[in-house]
């Protein structure tokens, strides 16, 4: 990675999990993930950027080459939990349990260590800290899992918006979010990337990053226009959130581009390793 000087760096990160499996019924849908990766792969290589793939154990158990794909492409592969289970719904034995399944999934032995973790839905806040231990004593050096700001779902609004290591010697990097006067929505992942006005985010992008890298990030379902409708998972059941969950898909490989153009882009590990805050 060549760092410009006068372009923000923008950490690339590709959360892999298949909403399907937490909808009832969800599997009798069509299956779209890999389809959708290997779009998104196709558009990495394009751009000439490598990313991090945060991927869930029962997606690596189910596309063994797609994993392969993904690693032997030179993207990062790292933890995003075994089940996509928030961590405020399982206890410190139960996300030990599940990240160890987790990480052996993704244990493609020539391609080294998983390092980076990345929480389901953003679940690591203040309640549930007591994960950065777990994390610590799995092997992982640095998490993306915070949002700093509020969400009906998830949010730590006192954490700051620079990465810091923790108690643990986790290093957290948390979601870069809009300053003021916008609220402190993602700036560039998922729904926000497709909902947002793009002069919103293509401004929030541009105004460097004085307080850390910018965070962006998609799913394989932020970019299918084809996918049947149905509830998502995590939601509460809420029509408008479920709405946007389907708004605008055919434009976020788009506006993901321009980003990409203006931006240093970086695979977690990599900036992690040059930052200086990572393990010694
Ligand atoms: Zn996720």
């Amino acid at each position: 990675m060549t760092i410009e000087k006068s372009k923000p760096v923008l950490l690339l990160g590709i959360d892999l999990e298949d909403v399907r499996e937490h909808v009832s019924g969800g599997m009798n849908y069509r299956d779209r993930l890999e389809t959708n990766t290997q779009v998104i792969l196709q558009a990495l290589e394009y751009w000439g950027v490598s990313a991090t793939f945060f991927t869930v154990g029962s997606v690596a158990r189910r596309y063994p080459s797609l994993l392969r794909d993904i690693a032997l492409a030179g993207h990062e592969i790292a933890a995003h939990g075994d089940t996509h289970t928030q961590l405020a719904k399982m206890g410190p034995n139960q996300m030990e349990t599940d990240l160890a399944r987790n990480l052996d999934a993704l244990s493609v032995s020539e391609f080294g260590p998983v390092k980076g973790f990345r929480a389901p839905t953003f679940s690591l806040t203040q309640d549930t800290q007591w994960a950065y231990k777990v994390l610590a004593d799995a092997g992982i050096e640095y998490s993306s899992s915070v949002l700093p700001g509020l969400n009906p779902l998830y949010g730590w609004p006192g954490f700051g918006r620079r990465a810091r290591t923790m108690p643990s010697g986790v290093l957290e990097i948390p979601v870069a979010v809009h300053s003021r006067p916008l609220p402190p929505l993602p700036i560039a992942g998922g729904v926000y990337l497709r909902v947002v006005p793009f002069f919103l985010t293509r401004w929030a992008c541009r105004r460097g990053d004085r307080e850390g890298p910018i965070t962006a990030y998609l799913h394989p379902y932020d970019i299918d226009t084809e996918q049947e409708r149905f509830m998502h998972p995590d939601l509460n059941n809420n029509r408008v959130m479920n709405a946007l969950m389907y708004w605008n898909r055919g434009q976020a490989l788009d506006r993901l581009a321009r980003l990409v153009k203006d931006c240093t882009v970086s695979r977690y590990c990599d900036w992690v390793r040059n930052c200086g805050l990572g393990k010694k």
